[in-house]
C-alpha cells in the first residue's frame, strides 16, 4: 500500500486502464479511481479496449473513458468510438504512471495498455482476484475484497481524497455489480461497511441496484431466450452457447449476453454453469460459477484463464464446439477428483 501510494503522489501524468468485456466492477473502479485522481489534480486518461457498455453508461465520467489511450509513439488523437472526439488527457501519451484494475493477467487490459508501447513507464496493479500472480512494478492484490472498487476505498481514502457523491457512486456500482447486491459469497462485514461508508458520501444504493439489475435491453432478453432455450445439463454441469449468428439474430451485443451465466448458475441441480460466447473474432468467452465447494479458480487458471473460486474465466480460440469441449472436459475431470483443488 505504501509503495502503491508513494507512485501515484510521485505521478502527474496517469493512464488507468481496466480490463476487456468489462463488468461493473471494472467500470465503476475505472470512474471512482479517475474521479479521485482528478480532485487530487492530477491529468487522469482512463481506457478500457471495448469501451463504457451500454449498462453503465449512466455512471459520473464514462463519456471521458477511451478505448485506444495515445502512446509516445503517436497514434493519438481520436477515439474509434466516440469519432472526432479529442483525447481528454493532456498527457499526449507521456505519462509518469500507469494503473491496471480488475485483471489477473496483462492480456485482459487488451488494447488499452500493450507494456512496449510505455518503456520504462511503472505499472501499479489493483486487483482482487486470486489468481493473479503480481505482474506489475507494485502489486496490489486483496483476493478477500469483493471488488476491485472496494480496494480502492481504502486507497482513495489514504491518498486524503474526500469520498463526493461521483466518487462514491462509481465505486458503489463496482461493489454492487460483482456481489450481485451483497448476495454473493464474497460479501463480508467489511464488505457492508465500506458500501456504508460510500451511501453516506452520497451514493444511491436503490437507484444504483435499479440500473445494474432491474433495467435490461429488449434484445439481452431475447439472447436470454435464446440461451435458455438452448442449455444442456451434462452430468452437474448446466451450460449454453451464444454464437455471433444468435447475437445478430436477436440484435444484441456481447454485453447484451453477459449476465446470463448467472441465471443459469441459480439452477439447484447445476454445480457448475457455463456460457460460452463467441467473440466476433471467432474467439470464444468462457463464463463459470460454481455452488460453494467447487472451486473454479484453478481450473479457470489450467485454461489459461482466471478468476475466483465460484466466479472464474476464460477466452478460448474457437471454434465454438472446440472450446466447449475442452471446457466440458476440464469441468468434468474436476468434479470427478475435487481433493486435487484442494
Ligand atoms: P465473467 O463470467 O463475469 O465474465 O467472469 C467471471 C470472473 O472471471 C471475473 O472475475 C473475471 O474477471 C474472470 N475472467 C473472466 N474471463 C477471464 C479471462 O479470460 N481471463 C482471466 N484472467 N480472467 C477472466
Ligand atoms: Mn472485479
Amino acid at each position: 500500500m505504501n509503495a502503491a501510494l508513494t507512485l501515484i503522489a510521485q505521478a502527474r501524468r496517469i493512464l488507468v486502464v481496466t480490463h476487456i468485456e468489462p463488468d461493473g466492477d471494472a467500470i465503476g473502479s475505472l470512474l471512482g479511481l479517475g474521479w479521485a485522481l482528478m480532485s487530487l489534480g492530477k491529468d487522469a486518461t482512463l481506457a478500457c479496449a471495448d469501451g463504457v457498455p451500454a449498462p453503465f453508461r449512466f455512471l459520473p465520467g464514462s463519456e471521458n473513458v477511451v478505448t485506444r489511450p495515445p502512446s509516445p509513439h503517436g497514434g493519438a488523437g481520436m477515439d474509434p468510438l466516440t469519432r472526432g472526439l479529442t483525447y481528454p488527457g493532456q498527457a499526449g501519451g507521456r505519462y509518469d504512471l500507469i494503473i491496471g484494475l480488475d485483471a489477473s493477467d496483462p492480456s485482459r487490459y487488451g488494447d488499452a495498455y500493450h507494456p512496449e508501447r510505455y518503456p520504462g513507464i511503472p505499472l501499479l496493479v489493483i486487483d482482487h482476484h486470486v489468481t493473479n500472480e503480481g505482474f506489475g512494478t507494485v502489486n496490489l492484490i486483496d483476493p478477500q475484497a469483493a471488488a476491485t472498487a472496494e480496494m480502492l476505498v481504502a486507497l482513495i481514502s489514504q491518498l486524503g481524497v474526500a469520498l463526493d457523491a461521483r466518487i462514491a457512486t462509481c465505486l458503489l456500482a463496482g461493489l454492487l455489480a460483482d456481489t450481485l447486491g451483497f448476495r454473493t459469497a464474497n460479501t463480508r462485514p467489511e464488505t457492508l461497511g465500506v458500501a456504508m461508508r460510500l451511501m453516506e458520501a452520497g451514493a444511491n444504493l436503490t437507484e444504483l441496484t435499479h440500473q445494474l439489475f432491474e433495467t435490461k435491453s429488449l434484445a439481452s432478453l431475447r439472447v436470454l431466450g435464446r440461451a435458455l432455450a438452448e442449455m444442456q445439463l451434462d452430468s452437474r454441469i448446466l451450460w449454453t452457447e451464444i454464437s455471433q449468428a444468435t447475437l445478430r439474430e436477436c440484435g444484441a451485443t456481447s454485453g447484451d449476453a453477459s449476465g446470463i451465466v448467472n441465471v443459469l448458475s441459480s439452477v439447484r441441480d447445476a454445480e457448475v454453469a457455463v456460457v460460452f460466447r463467441e467473440r466476433p473474432d471467432g474467439s470464444v468467452d468462457v463464463g463459470m460459477r460454481s455452488a460453494p465447494g467447487v472451486n473454479l479458480a484453478p481450473i479457470a487458471l489450467r485454461l489459461g484463464g482466471g478468476g475466483h473460486p465460484q466466479a472464474a474465466g476464460c477466452l478460448l480460440p474457437g471454434p465454438l464446439p472446440a472450446a466447449r469441449e475442452r471446457v466440458l472436459e476440464e469441468l468434468r475431470r474436476s468434479l470427478e477428483s475435487p481433493a486435487e483443488e484442494a
